[in-house]
């Protein structure tokens, strides 16, 4: 079974960053943060954890308001650097540990917390600006792969604070019942006290803060018992992010121990770091047994089911580009681009050579095994002019006219306008 080591608390404040990448370590300013963070990254140097689970929120850079969701799974093998305005800072794309994440969305969603999941999505500071104090990248890149958790705390309703420790209680249960030797690491980020917006812009509560650093250890169930009106109206209104760091702690027994706190306001924000080991017991051998099983139980018994092909987590990560790059086509631009110069489409869109030999071909079936789902498809089709039935004769082995006798009415259609 793979095992939780420990788990941090940190603030993800552009601060952070600011101060990592211009060196002020020796800045009497800056040094507090430097020192409070030195033996997190001492510790996760030492212990050398597989992978760091890294709870933060995104801040309207990667993630945005036409689609936000409460509890979104990095489920990729790479993240980029975010540009949040000025050009992404001097950093190496983040390796994601991509078996972890992908087990995490089974076991999780096995659990009854449904989640979102992302690829290709870019990091801001919420994640990175820690991250980059905690594991400096080396010359070969950053030292230890990462599973990325983003919290939706920025719309409302989000998660309730409840929620968030409901979720790291599903959080360590998964990570237990994976079957291998994995040492895991759970970083929760966010700010303590801060608000950023409107005329109570700048408030801050150091006592709240320390207070919440003590119930965090002692007694989570009390914050979780809290509402984000609660914490807007004790740390300021951003503040309610801190949340994030009861599925952190959501993920630890009642048996902790704290072995680093420290807490720093330089400006806006409460900069709390801090440390915990667990002494408390794993989850139950049966407990893993049962989610180890109810991660492959939806789907257990649709491989001997012929020519059928599920649309996993897997299969979308290597289906991945070529995926995007049919779906692309409902823009008109796009289109226009492939009908007039496929080839240059194609290499524009990164696509391998198989995938290309795939849609030149009009290989539907073998569009299908290798893992384009079928409704970008039938945008192809559109674009093409090849109705919905021809498609699903091909993917047949059949005639248009042989896979019409099979159904009640003989009619030909599309997703086209016309
Ligand atoms: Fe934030």
């Amino acid at each position: 079974m793979a095992r939780l080591i420990g788990a941090i608390g940190v603030s993800h404040t552009p601060t952070i960053g600011y101060a990592r990448d211009r060196d002020l370590s020796s800045d009497p300013v800056w040094a507090p943060i430097f020192e409070a963070f030195e033996p997190l990254k001492d510790w996760l140097a030492e212990q050398k954890p597989d992978a760091l689970v890294m709870i933060y929120n995104d801040h309207v850079t990667a993630f945005s308001f036409d689609h936000y969701s409460a509890f979104a799974l990095g489920v990729g093998d790479d993240y980029p650097v975010a540009d949040e305005g000025g050009g992404p800072r001097d950093l190496p794309s983040v390796p994601g540990h991509a078996d972890l994440a992908r087990y995490l969305g089974r076991a999780i969603t096995a659990q009854d917390f449904d989640l979102s999941f992302f690829q290709h999505k870019a990091l801001d500071h919420g994640c990175l600006s820690p991250l980059s104090l905690l594991t400096p990248p080396e010359e070969g890149g950053w030292p230890i792969p990462i599973v990325p958790l983003q919290v939706g705390v920025l719309q409302f309703p989000a998660p309730s604070a409840s929620r968030c420790l409901r979720l790291g209680q599903a959080l360590r249960r998964a990570i237990d019942s994976w079957p291998t030797d994995a040492r895991v690491v759970v970083v929760a980020t966010g700010g303590l006290s801060h608000q950023v917006h409107g005329e109570r812009a700048g408030f801050n509560n150091t006592q709240w803060d320390e207070t919440f650093l003590d119930l965090l250890k002692d007694d989570p169930e009390r914050l979780a018992a809290m509402t984000h009106a609660d914490y807007a109206r004790l740390g300021g209104f951003e503040s309610a992010e801190v949340i994030m760091w009861l599925i952190m702690r959501g993920a630890l027994s009642d048996d902790i121990v704290c072995k680093h706190r420290a807490y720093y306001l330089p400006s806006m924000t409460g900069i709390a770091t801090v440390l915990y080991e667990d002494q408390g017991a794993d989850t139950p051998a049966r407990e893993r047994q049962r989610i180890l099983e109810e991660t492959q139980r939806q789907l257990a018994g649709v491989e001997a089911l012929e020519g059928t092909y599920p649309f996993t987590l897997e299969v979308s990560a290597k289906a991945y580009r070529i995926n995007r790059f049919l779906q692309g086509l409902i823009e008109p631009k796009a289109r226009e681009r492939f009908l007039a110069d496929p080839q240059g489409s194609f290499t524009e869109a990164g696509l391998t050579a198989e995938e290309q030999r795939l849609i030149e071909t009009r290989d539907w079936p073998g569009l299908i095994r290798y893992g384009a789902i079928f409704f970008v498809l039938e945008k192809l089709g559109a674009v093409l002019g090849v109705p919905n039935p021809q498609i699903y004769a091909a993917m047949k082995g059949m005639t248009l006219e042989e896979f019409l006798a099979t159904r009640n009415a003989k009619i030909s259609y599309s997703v086209a306008r016309k």
